[in-house]
């Protein structure tokens, strides 16, 4: 890594030990928390709420979920399951309960990973009705017959569903759209990762020139995007050329992608092109093995051009949705290469515009300094990347579709663009800069 990155990983990794303790569910002050810490990293963060009841499509947003304390006390008076210590121990959305049962009776109540013996697994019950805790399969096994205390002091009640929405316009309404989830309690990589990665590349976005605009979304997965989309889903529609989803991209695992519905998006062509230009090991998912936000955003009657990325994906690591995905699996240099992969995308999406040669025949490159004086070995390369570029902008391919063709990442490119135009060699064809690719 170089210096700069390290420094930004290591921010990055700072932000996700921050948020990492906080109780975020569904619904709830830890949402509420989450985005307030996020928003001092993204001035004109747009904090909504959706009451409890509102009909979102074919849902409906459950009551808002507040826990005080939750624990057990086993019949020797110690504490067991304590939230306060770590809190993936109770069920999320467990109903409240104050009563005593034996261990036969706590038993269905206790979930644990025999496979995984110091693990507390992660385990919600949004629509259901129930309480629960989880537990290391270790201590489970330790516990002994009779009477257990359950303590769960927590509420369900009518308030609403929190979510972050950041706009930044550019010069065209045409937006990459950017999606990451806030509503898992404490696991770092899934899902601490995304919106501390979604957060720094917004933070890049702000900072540059930009022709696009970028909408950024924390929202709690699955009904916090169908409540979003039930918002804003026609304008989505018509603005946004690429989409990414991200989720567990923060760890040193091989880069994957979850294609889009039918995988020929441009968001998939662009993930595509990114993840093999800089990881010969990615990973490439079809949306069979879907499992976020991305199977709302790409649904039939939404269908927007997006993916999901990840590093190590969801469920496809031991550590998921346990107590060790902690912060020793989510690293510095895990975020900043998550952050990359990101802003190599925006970069390809800015760039992604069809250019054509001013010139018939070769253009003398000599005469302005753009080829070497001498030919000396080692600048062929450079010199055969310069000449096959200028060879097919021909105005009818895109700057990706050239760099896929001349097997080289786009980003090698783009000084030479740059200098070609200051050379007035090259000029932009401005109709339909995205030649949206189509689903069918
Ligand atoms: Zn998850």
């Amino acid at each position: 890594m170089s210096e700069s990155n390290q420094q930004v990983g290591r921010q990055m990794h700072d932000l996700v030990t921050r948020l990492f303790p906080i109780h975020r569910s569904l619904t709830g002050d830890g949402v509420r928390e989450t985005l307030s810490i996020l928003g001092e990293h993204l001035p004109g963060l747009n904090v909504h709420e959706v009451p409890s009841g509102t009909k979102c499509f074919d849902w409906e947003i459950p009551r808002e979920w507040r826990v005080n304390e939750a624990y057990i006390v086993d019949p020797s008076g110690n504490k067991l399951c304590d939230i306060s210590k770590n809190n993936l121990h109770l069920v999320g959305y467990s109903i409240p309960v104050d009563d005593t049962f034996s261990l036969e009776e706590l038993r269905p109540h206790l979930h644990s990973l025999p496979e995984q013996p110091d693990a507390i697994p992660y385990m919600t019950s949004y629509y259901r009705d129930y309480w629960g805790f989880c537990i290391s399969d270790s201590e489970m096994q330790r516990l002994k017959p009779g009477d257990y205390r359950v303590v769960i002091d927590s509420e369900l009640f009518d308030g609403s569903l929190t979510y972050g929405e950041l706009f930044i316009p550019g010069e065209t309404e045409q937006e990459v759209f950017v999606s990451t989830y806030i509503c898992h309690p404490s696991m770092a990589n899934d899902e601490l990762s995304g919106p501390v990665v979604a957060t720094f590349a917004a933070a890049w976005v702000q900072a540059v020139d930009r022709r696009l605009s970028y909408r950024f979304v924390f929202v709690p997965e699955t009904i916090g995007a169908i409540a979003f989309l039930s918002n804003c889903h026609q304008e989505l529609k018509r603005n946004v050329v690429a989409g990414f989803n991200l989720s567990c991209i923060g760890d040193d695992g091989a880069y994957s992608m979850v294609e889009s519905r039918k995988g020929n998006s441009l968001a998939d062509e662009v993930a595509r092109h990114v993840l093999r230009h800089t990881d010969a090991n990615f990973k490439q998912y079809s949306f069979l093995h879907r499992g976020s936000d991305e199977r709302q955003y790409c649904s039939p009657g939404i269908d927007l051009p997006l993916v999901t990325l990840s590093r190590s994906k969801f469920g496809e690591y031991p550590e998921y949705h346990t107590s060790l995905d902690d912060l020793n699996l989510v690293t510095e240099s895990g975020l900043a290469g998550g952050l990359d992969v990101l802003i190599k995308c925006f970069q390809c999406l800015e760039s992604n515009q069809r250019f054509r040669l001013n010139v018939p025949c070769e253009p003398q490159l000599g005469k302005r300094g753009l080829y070497p004086n001498l030919s000396v070995r080692g600048n062929g390369e450079t010199v055969r990347d310069l000449t096959n570029l200028i060879s097919y902008c021909d105005g009818t391919e895109t700057l990706l579709q050239i760099a896929s063709r001349l097997d080289r990442p786009v980003w090698s490119f783009f000084d030479s663009i740059e200098k070609l135009r200051d050379h007035n060699l090259l000029e932009q064809v401005t109709d339909q800069p995205f030649q949206n690719t189509s689903h069918d």
